[in-house]
């Protein structure tokens, strides 16, 4: 608490201070200047006064005046005077006098002989004063009115001495007047609100003061006014009096006129505003209290929050810790700012300092980041290039061995030659080409499949216009200019062409050609190029070394196919095939309920034919007879070499009719047009030929057989080249 106060108590005195500063100077100012203006006001109210008074006593003095014009000529007044000259009778004249001093409104009305001796006077109402009797002055008696100031014994007066004559007679005076004493002053006094004074070289004469406060009279004062002319003036600042002597002449009669002016309610009034200014100051000092309290109590928290960041600040900062002056947190907040401004100063210093160290440190990095950065993309360029060839090594391998693997599954070589195509298309997908198969008997290449986007224009071309063939090796034309152009090509590739020849145990296969098509990114001049070119090759040469020994195989695998199925000799399916055949078809041909025609032929006299002509020849009519039943067989009827010169020719879904007309034309086109050339010689044969149907000659295949047996058996015994049926 000690704390919040010694921060509210620094701001709030100020505060205060200054509005009281603040306040009483303007008090002071006000006071002093009210003063002044009341001094000033009271000074010139005065004088105003002065003649205010000066005023009414001239209307009073012009009032006996007028009044002494109208008694003079009163005929009742001197009718009375008359009365009494004559008979010292008043009765007239103290009629007209009772009658006329009501309306008068003066202190002294009196009547006098010619003599000079009051013969009558009525009495003011409010006159104390006994009125005595005046002197007469005898020059009025021969002036017309005399108005004049004067002292009496019972004090001073102002009167209007009005001669009475009738005809050259002076009657006598009326005497009218008005006193001049304290009441003729208070009434004074009266009318002006202010205390009034009257008197002369001698002293006082008139005042509408009290007895105890006339001592403030300054008879000095009112006798150097009447004799210097001039006003004097008095200030009682402490009785709270201005005090004003003037010169004044009333009726031809010097005096000094006093005004007294009371500044007390002036002062009253002033002191009345400095209570009020004391009292609004005061109300604004505990407003400007409050405000200063609440406005020093919202400060204080924020104030003390930031004092103890500071400081904790400080603390962190710097590692020190800062005690707090006692009560004043203003202290403690300036101590900590500078420590910590000083602090923070210190570590901006060491921080930039630091900032520009790791600044470099950072370039270096940087540097080093960069050359690290091109060194690594140009190894991952050249990683990718290796992980991108590797990959396409790789599948490449996976192509040659699933080239291997297809191979191997292949039952003919005509399978072979589109899978060797599609892996050719995905080995070399910009590249085109073709394979070609030797055809020994004609020495020909024929061209059985292709790929990419150029076809061939022929399909077949001789061997010896391959350069490849010819020379029995790999022939690549980069150069038209100095490598050989083989002939069978028609299109010459920019990027080179390749002819891979295929040979195995010495014989000639066939061979791959490819066209080179590379993409127009490939830079020709470089190593890339020469590469690529040299991938291809190699690729091409592991394509035939695969499927050089594949082909052979099969063919081989063909061969022994043929000669275990075949009669070597006429190229018929032999008996053992013709046997499963035969079951075979026989099944087949229960399941359509339909029936299978069976021919069985026999050369007839061949052993005379053999002993004729020699084995050889016997040899070339078997063959060529078989070449001529092969000729004459659809496809799905089989024709095979039943043994020695005997053959047997199975008609599937063949009737009896069918069958018998068949056997009857091979018959008779054996007998004409089978001719046999042997030594410049055309030798004819014939044939017996005995036939039956299964299942109707035969209720198993070997029955059958039998029946056509027994038929041509027959044949043979009706004397040859005949057709007999089974019965
Ligand atoms: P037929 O009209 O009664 O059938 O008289 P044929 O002489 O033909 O009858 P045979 O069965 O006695 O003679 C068959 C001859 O066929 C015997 C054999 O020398 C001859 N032969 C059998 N196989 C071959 C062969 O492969 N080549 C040759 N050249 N002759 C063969
Ligand atoms: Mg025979
Ligand atoms: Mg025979």
């Amino acid at each position: 608490m000690s704390r919040n106060i010694s921060l509210v108590f620094p701001i709030m005195g100020m505060q205060i201070l200054l509005i009281l500063c603040t306040t009483l100077s303007h008090y002071y100012i006000e006071l002093n200047a009210l003063q002044n203006i009341i001094t000033e006001n009271e000074a010139s109210k005065a004088e105003d006064i002065h003649f205010i008074v000066e005023s009414l006593i001239d209307k009073e003095i012009s009032k006996l005046s007028g009044l002494s014009k109208v008694l003079k000529n009163r005929t009742d007044l001197i009718d009375g005077l008359s009365q009494y000259e004559i008979d010292k009778n008043k009765t007239n004249l103290k009629q007209a006098m009772d009658m006329l001093f009501p309306q008068m409104e003066v202190d002294i009305f009196q009547a006098a002989d010619r003599n000079q001796h009051v013969i009558y006077q009525a009495h003011a109402p409010n006159s104390e004063t006994s009125v005595r009797e005046f002197h007469g002055v005898v020059e009025a008696m021969l002036a017309e009115d005399i108005l004049m100031a004067s002292q009496t014994k019972e004090g001073w007066a102002i009167r209007a001495i009005v001669p009475l004559i009738s005809g050259d007679n002076l009657l006598g005076t009326i005497t009218i007047g008005t006193w001049i004493n304290d009441d003729y002053a208070q009434n004074i006094s009266n009318a002006t609100e202010v205390h009034v004074s009257i008197g002369n070289a001698n002293g006082v004469i008139a005042s509408s003061l009290p007895l105890v406060e006339r001592r403030f009279i300054n008879a000095e004062a009112m006798k150097m006014s009447i004799l210097k002319l001039k006003p004097i003036r008095e200030v009682f600042q402490k009785q709270h009096k201005n005090i004003y002597y003037a010169p004044m002449e009333m009726a031809n009669e010097p005096f000094s006129l006093m005004v007294e002016i009371d500044t007390m309610p002036s002062f009253q009034l002033l002191e009345q505003n400095k209570t009020h200014i004391i009292k609004i100051s005061i109300l604004i000092l505990l407003i400007s209290m409050s405000i200063a309290e609440g406005y020093t109590l919202y400060l204080l928290r924020p104030l003390k929050k930031l004092n103890i960041k500071v400081k904790n600040t400080v603390k962190e900062l710097a590692g020190i810790d800062l005690q707090a002056a006692k009560g004043n947190e203003l202290k403690t907040l300036v101590r900590s700012f500078n420590i910590m401004v000083k602090t923070i100063s210190n570590h901006i210093t060491e921080r930039e300092r630091a900032e520009r160290a790791l600044k470099r440190h950072k370039d270096k990095l940087e540097e080093l980041v960069t050359e690290r950065t091109t060194e690594l993309e140009k190894s991952n360029t050249k990683l990718t290039k290796t992980v991108k060839e590797l990959e396409w090594r790789t599948n490449e391998i996976l192509l040659l061995n699933k080239l291997g693997d297809l191979l191997h599954a292949c039952d003919s070589e005509e399978e072979t030659y589109q899978i060797v195509i599609n892996i050719c298309r995905q080995l070399f997908p910009q590249d085109s080409g073709y394979l070609c198969i030797f055809d020994d008997s004609q020495k020909v290449l024929r061209i059985v499949s292709y790929w990419g986007e150029s076809s061939p224009e022929e399909l077949e071309f001789e061997y010896n216009q391959c350069w490849a063939i010819r020379r029995g090796k790999e022939h690549f034309i980069q150069d038209p200019d100095v490598d050989p152009i083989c002939q069978h090509l028609h299109i010459y590739p920019k990027d080179g062409c390749l002819c891979a020849p295929m040979s195995a145990q010495g014989e000639v296969l066939g061979m791959i050609h490819l066209c080179i098509g590379l993409t127009e990114d490939v830079d020709r001049v470089d190593d890339t190029h020469k590469h690529i070119i040299e991938s291809k090759l190699i690729l091409v040469k592991s394509m035939v070394e695969r499927y050089a020994p594949s082909l052979i195989n099969l063919r081989l695998r063909q061969t022994l196919k043929i000669q275990s199925i075949r009669d070597p000799l006429t190229g018929l399916y032999n008996r053992r095939h013709m046997q499963e055949a035969l079951e075979r078809e026989a099944r087949r041909v229960e399941r359509r309920k339909t029936s299978l025609g069976i021919i069985m032929m026999d050369v007839d006299h061949f052993k005379a034919f053999n002993d004729t002509y020699g084995h050889e020849a016997g040899d070339i009519v078997l063959k060529e007879l078989g070449a001529f039943l092969k000729q004459r067989t659809r496809g799905e009827d089989i024709a095979c070499r039943y043994g020695g010169e005997e053959f047997i020719l199975i008609l599937t879904d063949a009737n009896p009719e069918n069958t018998k007309i068949k056997a009857e034309e091979i018959r008779a086109d054996v007998k004409d047009r089978l001719k046999i050339k042997h030594h410049g010689q055309t030798l004819n044969i014939t044939i017996s030929l005995g036939v039956a149907i299964y299942p109707t000659h035969g209720l198993t295949t070997e029955e059958t057989l039998k029946a056509a047996d027994m038929a041509l058996y027959k044949a043979k015994a009706n004397g040859r080249d005949c057709v007999e049926y089974a019965v």
